[in-house]
């Protein structure tokens, strides 16, 4: 018999998901509006310390969004951190705009501030304009070093769209991410911290933000008896069927969370000692959801390297994945301006995705740590 499927991440309902999805089927609010897309906005504004979001199909739409709201048009330049998910850059080329990637810093593996500053000038330099926005990202869970980045934005009077589709539920000097930017986007896609299948959101403390995204997202409507257009719209609003997910999952957000830190916690004893393996960092202040566990691995000390230990975890039937491959490296993207200091592309040559499904054992996890540290021979 083949062995269970081992995934990275999948859902992990919590048991109310489908009270409030019968909800919505027994009052028939089968709809990309009702009560629960309203009370799951209202819940997660509580739950960030924030005052204004809108429910949206998906992270990327959230992100597409923001970049019409901060003025980004043909023509324009926009900063985004390479080491990312190709949702983070893709909205850029809805836009007809131009993305500049920013390699990462070590200490958090995020869009590295200096660096971000020196693109600002260097930008402004040799286009005669500043770039309309940046793009910052907190990958696996983890925070940027966001206060900088953003006072950084500030000062250069630059529109700061804030990445947190990985990082939902962590916090930055007990802030929580999503909270820092002009705009936050928030993905609830199938195997982030907590799911409405296919899902996001967009946060600001500006309420003007969430109620554009709302009128843009429901196809630019304006308030008259038939349909009046000013505005190119989208159609990109949640249901509240999937909002009923949400708002059940976000009542045991907090336990997933501990259990990802766990999980986090098993691995790296298991790996204590072990020459060449190191982890993603946690910078000084803030705490990841430890959405995904990445390890590292030094090909020269470790005594193994990351396609290895991929491909026998596969014999397994264990899943695992390289980071996330740098938007500079990526064919589609071959073109872009870039500010790389080689440390994204270094992670990725060496980094892999371990599993961190909050439904495995401790022994699971021991288990697949063993399997890993087997082959290390140490
Ligand atoms: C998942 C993800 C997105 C996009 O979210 P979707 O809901 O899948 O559209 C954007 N950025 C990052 C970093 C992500 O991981």
């Amino acid at each position: 018999m083949e062995r269970k499927k081992i995934w990275l991440a999948s859902p992990h309902m919590g048991g109310d998901e489908q009270k409030f999805v019968k909800e919505a089927f027994d009052t028939n609010w089968v709809a990309p509006l009702g009560p629960n897309v309203d009370a799951f906005e209202k819940e997660m504004c509580d739950f960030l310390g924030i005052n204004s979001a809108a429910a949206l199909s998906s992270g990327t739409a959230a992100i597409h969004l923001a970049l019409i709201m901060a003025g980004v048009e043909y023509g324009d330049e926009v900063i985004c951190q390479s080491f990312t998910f190709s949702g983070s850059a893709n909205p850029i080329a809805y836009q007809h705009a131009s993305p500049v990637f920013v390699d990462s810093e070590s200490d958090s593996w995020n869009m590295d501030p200096d660096l971000l500053e020196h693109a600002i000038i260097d930008r402004h330099k040799k286009t005669g304009r500043k770039p309309k926005a940046v793009i910052a990202v907190h990958l696996y869970g983890q925070s940027a070093d966001i206060e900088k980045i953003a006072g950084i934005c500030r000062e250069h009077e630059i529109f700061l769209i804030e990445d947190a589709a990985e990082s939902l539920g962590a916090t930055y000097n007990g802030r929580k991410l999503g909270t820092f930017g002009d705009i936050g986007i928030l993905s609830f896609n199938g195997n982030k911290i907590m799911t409405t299948s296919g899902g996001g959101m967009l946060v600001s403390s500006s309420e003007q933000y969430a109620a554009t995204a709302r009128f843009l997202s429901t196809q630019a409507r304006e308030d008259a008896p038939h349909y009046e257009h000013k505005h190119i719209g989208y159609n990109y609003r949640m249901s509240n069927v999937l909002a009923g997910i949400g708002r059940g999952q976000l009542k045991v957000l907090e336990d997933r969370i501990k259990r990802k830190r766990e999980i986090f916690e098993i691995y790296t004893s298991a790996f204590f000692g072990v020459e060449g393996v190191s982890f993603q960092p946690e910078l000084s202040g803030s705490c990841g959801n430890r959405w995904l566990t990445a390890i590292v691995f030094d090909p020269e000390r470790s005594g193994t390297d990351r396609e290895k230990v991929r491909n026998e975890l596969l014999k397994y039937n264990i899943e695992s994945r390289p980071l996330w491959k740098p938007m500079h490296l990526q064919p589609v993207f071959k073109d872009s301006v870039r500010y790389d200091e080689n440390i994204s592309e270094k992670l990725f040559r060496n980094g892999l995705c371990l599993p961190s499904d909050t439904k495995l054992t401790d022994g699971e996890v021991m288990e697949i740590a063993d399997i890993i540290k087997g082959m290390t021979g140490q």
